[in-house]
Formats: structure tokens, C-alpha cells, sequence
């Protein structure tokens, strides 16, 4: 028997199982999610500069962020989407057929399997980044592109070359297949995953900012990530902080 909150959300879900088998369902959900869960940050972007109390929540107050950045940024993103995430989601939607069962997961299996998949996620994340840094060509030809911008804002979040769009989507993509989630733990484990590095990349160190809800200084928050873009040399895991305080690399933003 599956939970009885999650299974009336599954049946929803399976309800619409005629798009969710469709090859271009992957590439049209990552869109929209990135897409939505970026368009409160840019309301805010294009506030702060006239409300200035939301000026005190931006990590670099002095950065404006313009029509000409986000067109910029949501060009390439649709680019992207187009012409590296689409072909790669076809071949994957081809490669493994979609598998819904009828019963939705239990709710404790879902956050367990979600955690661990965020985990393994940093994980992958942190070593692809860190060499990515460490080697002067790979950082070149590779990742030089995502540190356009020295200070965060949401739309930047997918601003990246194609190796590293496609690096990021295959780590994503293999690590629910790879700990044996159900769809629906995937489903929302990209939910999340998108939501995180937008927060990452928002600019804005908000109340309710993933940092300041999970304790112990495990998670970083945007104010972590922020800091790896104004200063290239800390804060290489995108998430939790603990292999950036293994390997000596973290580092926070000072306090205002
Ligand atoms: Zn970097
Ligand atoms: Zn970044």
C-alpha cells in the first residue's frame, strides 16, 4: 500500500500519463521548473532597486541586474535546452522506458531516498568542480563560461557550457537510477535539485534560505555559492559543506 498523502498525488501524476511517456515530457518539466522557481528571484531584481529594504537581503547589494543579463542568459538557456538537453533526454527516454507502477512510495522512503540522492548529487558535483578548477585547461575550455558572472543572480544558474549542462544533467539524471528510486522520489528529487541550485545562484540570503533551515552549518546556502563566484577558490560543493570542510575549502561570506 502506498502512503496515503502521497498516493492521491501519484494518481494525479498517472492521470497524465499520456505526457509523462511522451519524449519530450524531460525536457519541457526541466524547463518549466527552472523556469518557474527562477521568476520570483527576478521580481525581485527588478524590485530591489526601487523598494530598498529588499536590497538588505542581496549578498552584493550593489549589483542590478538588467533586462539585457536575463535576456541574455534565458537566450542561452532555451538554446541549450533545444539543441544539448533535448536530443540527450530522447536518447535516455529511448534507452530506459518509462516505468510508473500504481502505488506511490511510502513518505519516510521519499525524503530518505531524496536525501541520499541530494547527497550522492553534492558528491559527483564537488569532484567534477574541483577538477574543473584545478586543471587550468578544463576550467578554460569548460566550466570559465558559468563564472561570467562574479555575482550571482537566479538566471545565471544555467548559464554554462554544453559539457557542463550535460555533466550536471547525467550526474542528475543517474543518480536516482544508480540508488533504485520510484519515479515519484525522482520526480521530486528534480524538483528539488532545481530549486537548490536556483537558490544558489538567487543573489539573495532570504529568511527562509535552505541554510538557515537545515542545522549545523551542514548546507551552504546561496551566500556559499555566491562566495565561489566572487572569489573562484572556495565553496566547491553546490549543496552540503561538508567536503569543502574535509578538503579545506570552505570559506563564508563575511558578515554584514
Ligand atoms: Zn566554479
Ligand atoms: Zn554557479
Amino acid at each position: 500500500m502506498g502512503s496515503p498523502l502521497l498516493q492521491p498525488m501519484w494518481d494525479f501524476v498517472l492521470s497524465k500519463e499520456y505526457c509523462i511517456r511522451s519524449p519530450f515530457y524531460p525536457v519541457f518539466f526541466s524547463f518549466t521548473v527552472y523556469v518557474v522557481f527562477c521568476l520570483p528571484y527576478l521580481i525581485l531584481d527588478f524590485l530591489s532597486p526601487v523598494i530598498p529594504v529588499l536590497k538588505t537581503y542581496q549578498i552584493q547589494p550593489r549589483t542590478n541586474v538588467t533586462l539585457t543579463m536575463v535576456a541574455h542568459c534565458l537566450v542561452h538557456t532555451i538554446y541549450s535546452h533545444l539543441v544539448f538537453i533535448f536530443p540527450v533526454t530522447v536518447a535516455a527516454w529511448y534507452w530506459r522506458p518509462v516505468y510508473l507502477p500504481a502505488v506511490a512510495p511510502q513518505l519516510h522512503l521519499l525524503v530518505r531516498d531524496v536525501i541520499s540522492c541530494l547527497l550522492l548529487f553534492d558528491f559527483q558535483y564537488f569532484i567534477w568542480h574541483l577538477l574543473h578548477h584545478k586543471v587550468p585547461w578544463l576550467y578554460k575550455t569548460f566550466h570559465k563560461m558559468h563564472h561570467k558572472y562574479t555575482a550571482t543572480f537566479a538566471l545565471a544558474t544555467q548559464y554554462s557550457s554544453a559539457w557542463e549542462m550535460l555533466s550536471l544533467g547525467v550526474f542528475a539524471g543517474l543518480t536516482p537510477v544508480m540508488l533504485g528510486c520510484h519515479p515519484m522520489t525522482e520526480m521530486a528529487f528534480f524538483i528539488v535539485n532545481i530549486y537548490l541550485s536556483v537558490e544558489d545562484h538567487s543573489g539573495y540570503d532570504l529568511p527562509w534560505s535552505s541554510h538557515k533551515l537545515i542545522p549545523f552549518g551542514l548546507f551552504g546556502g546561496p551566500g556559499h555559492h555566491d562566495l565561489h563566484h566572487e572569489k573562484f577558490v572556495f565553496n566547491y560543493a553546490p549543496y552540503f559543506t561538508h567536503w569543502d570542510k574535509l578538503f579545506n575549502t570552505l570559506a563564508k561570506q563575511p558578515t554584514k
